[in-house]
């Protein structure tokens, strides 16, 4: 008899993009709906296995509200359970896993994802959850399934078959899965929460990079995102596989997160040739001490300045990331950023709230600490803005940037219009509690 695994991603009418910060997951301010790419690996590895089945519910891709992802756990038949975490919708996890165990006490739950892992003592004191999966969900199932460790480069290529993937959109709707080349980074930024999560850089052969990308690009992928944190970490690797894809004539358009100063012209033009349209970026602050107190070394303003011109004589779309909010950040170190990010002149910006995550503290937290459905934290820091300025920089930044750099009605659509109904729903949320039912019955009506 196989063992039958039950994988779950709740989603709670907030989008969450869950594999995010280092699986602390980031809360999207718009449509977007990105795969779980650890909960895929590990569905796709009990999948191809002998001793294992799956049956995957990815409440993303249908818009599951608790109420009925509740109802098809109950009716489903599986030996062990496993819920996706994320650090915003953490209360409500372990609500719908008390709910799971009080209609089967026997049914035997795990969690897994970063905010779980950092909850571990207070969840293994406070709740019914029989195991806490303390690593990332692939690494776990790999070792479940084969008996030892495996590293990146040991996975399969993630089966989207498994999953309704033509719900994984970007905001202009188009059909976007993601894929790795690597994971983790070398660097050591202190607020990285990818390298707490992922303890070691891990690269991916590019015989198997070449596999992925031609199983995406034959379910009809519009758009292969990258999730690497350091895409262009080895050059040499990225030249051998934008060649291959090339003398393949692989034709999808794809997007990567770098490093900007390890890249140079030759690099890029052989990425672009191989279908890059997009580069992502992290910026973080114009405040080099401050950046250098972090052990954050993103180059300097001119090659900053030069590459992301370079990208963008080239016909490829720059974003670039800002954090607003370190404790050291006043009004005055904001306004730099914002100058900063001005002559960086990307194309598209996300100013993001200054994230103090629990890792590596010795107090125990409870959930309190996540804020639900926000990309913010409660751990006790003395900070020199408060949240509420930091938020309003933020939204009076987003704005300002479009603004400038695009036209007034876009800022108004992009930034307001889309900012007012994600606050709307947190609001909604928020008067719910953990109350599933309520939730859903809120949810549903808003949808109406
Ligand atoms: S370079 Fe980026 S991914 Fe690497 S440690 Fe710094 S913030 Fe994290």
């Amino acid at each position: 008899m196989k063992e039958v695994f039950l994988l779950v991603r709740p989603w709670y009418g907030v989008n969450i993009h869950t594999d995010a910060q280092g699986e602390y997951g980031t809360v999207l301010h718009s449509n977007d709906v990105f795969p779980d790419l650890p909960l895929l690996y590990a569905a796709t590895m009990l999948d191809q296995s002998d001793d294992y089945d799956v049956l995957y519910i990815d409440a993303y891709t249908n818009r599951i509200l608790p109420d009925e992802l509740l109802r098809r756990i109950k009716e489903a038949s599986f030996d062990k359970i496993i819920v996706k975490t994320t650090a915003a919708s953490i209360k409500s996890d372990i609500e719908l896993i008390r709910q799971i165990k009080a209609n089967d006490p026997d049914s035997y739950v795990m969690t897994a994802g970063h905010a779980a892992k950092d909850l571990k003592s207070w969840i293994d004191a406070n709740t019914d959850i029989d195991e806490v999966i303390e690593e990332p969900l692939d690494k776990f199932i790999y070792r479940y399934v084969h008996g030892e460790d495996g590293t990146v480069n040991d996975l399969p290529t993630p089966d989207y078959s498994l999953v309704d993937y033509k719900r994984y959109t970007d905001d202009l709707g188009r059909v976007r899965l993601t894929v790795q080349a690597s994971r983790g980074c070398p660097m050591n930024c202190a607020y990285c929460p990818y390298i707490r999560f992922y303890d070691k850089y891990e690269p991916r052969d590019v015989d198997h990079i070449m596999e992925d990308v031609r199983s995406l690009a034959s379910l009809g992928a519009e758009v292969i995102q990258f999730r690497d944190q350091f895409f262009t970490c080895d050059r040499k690797k990225v030249r051998e596989l934008c060649s291959r894809m090339i003398e393949e004539n692989i034709k999808v358009s794809w997007i990567c997160e770098t490093k900007l100063d390890s890249l140079d012209e030759e690099l890029i033009d052989i990425m672009k040739q191989a279908g890059l349209f997009m580069v992502c970026f992290g910026i973080e602050s114009g405040d080099q001490t401050m950046m250098d107190s972090y052990n954050s070394n993103k180059g300097s303003l001119a090659k900053q300045q030069a590459t992301v011109a370079l990208l963008r004589s080239k016909g490829i779309l720059t974003m670039a990331f800002y954090i607003i909010g370190f404790p050291e950040d006043t009004w005055d170190s904001v306004r730099d950023t914002y100058d900063y990010a001005n002559k960086i002149a990307s194309d598209i910006v996300a100013f993001n709230e200054y994230t103090l995550f629990p890792f590596e503290r010795d107090e125990e937290f409870t959930p309190d600490v996540f804020f639900p459905f926000a990309n913010a934290t409660n751990v006790p820091v003395e900070s020199n803005l408060t949240r509420e300025e930091i938020r309003y920089v933020i939204d009076l930044f987003s704005a300002m940037y479009t603004a400038d750099h695009d036209c007034l009605e876009k800022a108004y659509t992009f930034n307001h219009l889309i900012s007012a109904q994600y606050k709307k729903t947190v609001a909604l949320l928020a008067g719910c509690g953990n109350d599933l039912q309520k939730m859903s019955d809120a949810i549903r009506q808003m949808q109406r």
